[in-house]
């Protein structure tokens, strides 16, 4: 990469990367104290935090003659113990660990009035690490019915030999490659008087800015702070689950020192079905009728998704016309709300005429249905030649129209109607 620069000008990879590697390495971790200012316990559940505090604000608040650095205090722990997020982070790395991120996310008035009636929460908290997305392929069947899922998945966790730190307490140092910037800086001459200056990522510390001495590391991770573990997944995918709709695994995957881990996401993908198309809570299928069935009734069963076989009847003397759709109620998908709740079953009927009749046939046909009326003829008619087409065909003849007009005038253009002849008049 380029940074450009020449001798005897402002260095800006110290400013670049102060405050980088190497500044972190912390001793033992006071992770009580916002529960001490509370009077907690350190497993206190959320209610007791939230009275707690609600208990300490009010005798506290500056507004009625409170110390306002002890309220200060006050509001700056429950900002941390009452986030989940923020309260692991603390209890995990300490205040370092709530604060990494430009310090708590609300004044103290922020939270006195979201908590005694105030404007909405903002959200902030830790770096998180990358959510792991996954699509999981399902049939509409495990979406009608429910299925559970066993997934395995490969993921970092921190080093529990080693409590993530790759090595005994104070091991790490920065690298003396880089010096803690994780990056090597070199220099090339690219003329007279002129540098170019070079960053490439730290061999040493692989950009860690940091590295443990080899007979320092950790045996369990050999320094490198987390192991892979496989752990398997339990995926419930609920009746009525929708195609693209996510299930999530809070914190389950990759953990990464300093960070909380991001989140395990199935996106349901629903394979289609032989028989049912989806949408919404409605389900449709197609039914192809002879045409006896089509004029004489149909009866056939429909194998549903949960096993059940429904019978589907005409009523007696109706003629079901192609393309016609009726509905059943109630044997769709069930709501993903109630289970119990279903949408309807569409069926969409499409008549299969026979391509050709035998005599035998037309006239067993004709003599059970009414007679058509023979046209009066005089003799004058013309006879016409019926041929199949394409629908699509119906209106694109001008083409051909005037392909023949410019063959007349090529050859004359005499009289016959043609372009030449309406753009003379
Ligand atoms: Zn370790
Ligand atoms: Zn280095």
């Amino acid at each position: 990469m380029f940074f450009g620069g020449f001798p005897g000008g402002g260095d800006p990879f110290s400013e670049h990367f102060s405050g980088g590697g190497g500044a972190r390495s912390r001793g033992p971790v006071d992770n009580e104290e916002y529960y001490k200012v509370l009077g907690v316990p350190k497993d206190a559940d959320d209610n007791t935090i939230k009275k707690a505090y609600r208990k300490l604000a009010l005798k506290n608040h500056p507004d009625k003659g409170g110390d306002p650095d002890k309220f200060k205090e006050i509001s700056m722990a429950y900002d941390v113990l009452s986030d989940a997020q923020k309260r692991k982070m603390y209890d995990q790395y300490g205040k370092d660990g709530v604060n990494e991120e430009g310090g708590p996310g609300h004044t103290p008035d922020d939270i006195f009035s979201m908590f005694f009636g105030g404007g909405g929460r903002r959200q902030s908290g830790p770096r998180r690490g990358e959510n792991l997305v996954h699509p999981l392929r399902v049939s509409l069947e495990d979406l009608y019915n429910g299925k559970t899922c066993r997934l395995a998945i490969n993921r970092n966790r921190l080093c529990s030999a080693c409590a993530g730190r790759g090595g005994k307490e104070g091991a790490e140092r920065p690298c003396g490659a880089c010096n803690g910037h994780g990056v090597q800086i070199q220099y090339r001459q690219i003329g007279p008087g002129m540098v170019q200056k070079m960053q490439a990522t730290c061999s040493d510390c692989s950009g860690e800015g940091k590295v443990i001495n080899p007979r320092d590391r950790c045996r369990e991770c050999q320094g490198k702070k987390v192991v892979k573990e496989r752990k398997v997944l339990e995926v419930h995918v609920t009746p009525g689950m929708k195609n693209g709709e996510k299930i999530t695994f809070h914190e389950e995957a990759d953990e990464t020192p300093g960070m909380l881990p991001g989140d395990v996401v199935f996106v349901i993908q629903s394979k289609p079905h032989d028989t049912f198309q989806r949408k919404g809570a409605d389900l449709i299928m197609e039914k192809k009728l002879s045409l006896a069935e089509s004029l004489c009734g149909f009866d056939f069963v429909v194998q549903h998704m949960d096993g059940r076989a429904l019978r589907l009847r005409s009523a007696p003397g109706k003629v079901t016309k192609h393309e016609h759709l009726q509905v059943i109620p109630h044997e769709g998908m069930p709501h993903a709300g109630n289970p119990y709740v279903k949408g309807r079953l569409f069926v969409l009927f499409k008549v299969v005429f026979p391509e050709t009749l035998d005599q035998l046939a037309v006239s067993a046909i004709a003599s059970v249905l009414p007679q058509p009326t023979a046209p009066a003829l005089t003799g004058e008619e013309e006879e016409c030649t019926l041929e199949d087409i394409d629908p699509a065909q119906f209106g694109q003849n001008d083409a051909v129209n005037a392909g023949g007009a410019y063959d007349s005038d090529e050859e004359g253009g005499r009289g016959g109607p043609g372009r030449v002849q309406c753009q003379n008049m």
